[in-house]
């Protein structure tokens, strides 16, 4: 699925840029140049590698080989209406893959009312969580603290709601770069 976002953090390099969407992962136009030949032409990374005498990564047979499965653009969703303990309406939505759940979504008619808001959120996150999991499970995505958070961030539907706030403790274990770790050693 391609699928262009906001400004945010690049599950790749972890640099701040524009980021499309690649089963799952968000990557900026950088690695995404990488990630494309690691998919298509990956003869083209080991010949690169040979002219300027870098190592593949030791592992890169095997991982070619265990390929996690892609997420197609269309899937087939079962809708389930249920209610909660107050009597509100709500639909659950469930893709599924070869009779595997993948993602989970829920919505209700009442999607202006302003009460209903935080619970909104707050359901909002569960089923963006679970989905995650659900992809991890079942397609083999691979998780990262910086998906988390995304997932909370997205969830959040006002300022200081229970997601925002969990993401904003959160945000502070993040790693912004890859090779950072080297540089937090005092
Ligand atoms: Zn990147």
């Amino acid at each position: 699925m391609k699928k262009m976002t906001d400004t945010e953090l690049c599950d790749g390099c972890g640099q701040v840029d524009q980021l499309v969407e690649r089963d799952g992962n968000e990557f900026c136009r950088h690695c995404l140049t990488i990630v494309d030949a690691l998919e298509n032409r990956p003869e083209l990374l080991t010949h690169l590698c040979r002219l300027t005498g870098s190592a593949l990564p030791a592992d890169q047979q095997e991982n070619m080989s265990r390929r996690q499965r892609d997420l197609p653009d269309v899937l087939d969703a079962v809708r389930y209406r249920t209610r909660d303990r107050e009597q509100n309406t709500w639909y659950v939505s469930v893709s599924e893959m070869e009779g595997d759940p993948v993602e989970i979504f829920a919505s209700t008619a009442f999607d202006r009312d302003q009460h209903l808001q935080s619970r909104i959120s707050n359901l909002t996150t569960i089923t963006r969580l679970i989905s995650l999991i659900l992809r991890h499970i079942y397609l083999g995505e691979v998780l990262t603290l910086d998906k988390t958070v995304k997932q909370l961030r997205r969830s959040s539907r006002q300022k200081n709601d229970l997601p925002d706030m969990l993401s904003k403790v959160l945000s502070n274990y993040r790693r912004h770069a890859i090779g950072a770790e080297k540089e937090e050693t005092p």
